[in-house]
């Protein structure tokens, strides 16, 4: 019925009314066809060797390709899914759609570039999530190298999912803290998460050239990440100096405008090749 979806559609942008449970469930069967209907799409945005200018891996990033609105991005639905309930369906289609493409671009000759993917929370109460994960690779023929798995500090924080992230770990599958620095960024933690590697938030980045406290951070991360063995990516860069100032301090990738936005896939494959 017309009216039922255009209200739908109306509340997923209404978060004052989203309590209501009733348009929690319109909301959710919304989500849930739009999963059915294939209406998700993956942008993937470029990382970027910060001295020689090299692609190194991406990002994939979703976006929801909306029959009438367009393209949304995920700060508008992302919540709405976690709400749904919908999370581990999600980011399963995610991982199997990552896996589908780096196997179009390899059969198109592209080199194979690690491809990191957003995981929530909710994804680890997955069963037999890793058991799942290399079956996915497998059908695919692709190594475990080729996925990364960002989780932002308040997932990472829960020590009840250690014992997944090393597993993923000791499989070669590359964990990174998504947006460091804009939690609960204790040094002690680092020491015993199970991470490789640590993607600096962007608004550290927009602090360069304008705070000398966002610089000091920045320096501190670089060298404690340094320290401590871990890879390391500046997130949000968008100017020539904020990209001088990562190369004068030894930061080693980059990601933001001032190289690519996130592309459609078509895009990439002018980048890559
Ligand atoms: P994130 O993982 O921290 O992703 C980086 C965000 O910064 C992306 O926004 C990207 O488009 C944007 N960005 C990249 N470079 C620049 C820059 O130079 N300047 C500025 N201003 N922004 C830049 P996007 O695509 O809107 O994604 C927002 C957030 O949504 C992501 O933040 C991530 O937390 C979440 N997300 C995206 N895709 C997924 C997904 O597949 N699953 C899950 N669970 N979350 C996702
Ligand atoms: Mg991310
Ligand atoms: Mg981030
Ligand atoms: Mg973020």
């Amino acid at each position: 019925q017309a009216k039922t979806l255009e209200d739908a559609n109306f509340f997923i942008f209404d978060w004052e009314l989203r309590e209501k449970l009733e348009q929690k469930t319109m909301i959710a069967k919304y989500l849930h066809s739009a999963l059915e209907r294939e209406e998700f799409v993956l942008h993937y945005q470029p990382q970027i060797n910060a001295v020689t200018g090299k692609m190194i891996g991406m990002e994939a990033l979703i976006r929801w390709n909306h029959p009438e609105k367009g393209l949304i991005g995920p700060g508008t639905f992302i919540a709405a899914v976690e709400e749904a309930g919908l999370m581990i369906q999600l980011t399963d289609w995610v991982i199997r759609e990552v896996c589908r493409q780096l196997c179009e671009w390899r059969a198109m000759g592209l080199p194979l570039l690690r491809t990191s993917i957003n995981i929530s929370n909710s994804w680890f109460y997955n069963r037999n999530l890793i058991e799942n994960l290399l079956a996915v690779l497998d059908h695919h023929g692709l190594e475990t190298s080729v996925l990364e798995f960002e989780i932002t500090e308040s997932t990472a924080l829960l020590e009840e999912h250690y014992p997944l992230l090393q597993q993923m770990r000791d499989h070669g599958i590359v964990v990174s803290i998504d947006d460091f620095g804009t939690k609960y960024s204790s040094l002690n933690y680092l020491k015993h998460f199970p991470v490789n590697k640590i993607k600096i938030d962007r608004t550290f980045i927009t602090g360069i050239g304008v705070s000398s406290i966002d610089e000091t951070i920045i320096k501190s991360i670089v060298f404690v990440a340094s320290q401590l063995g871990y890879d390391l990516i500046a997130e949000g860069v968008e100017t020539q100096e904020q990209l001088e100032f990562l190369i004068k301090h030894n930061c080693p990738h980059i990601q933001g405008f001032l190289f690519f936005p996130p592309l459609p896939p078509e895009d990439i494959h002018k980048v890559a090749s």
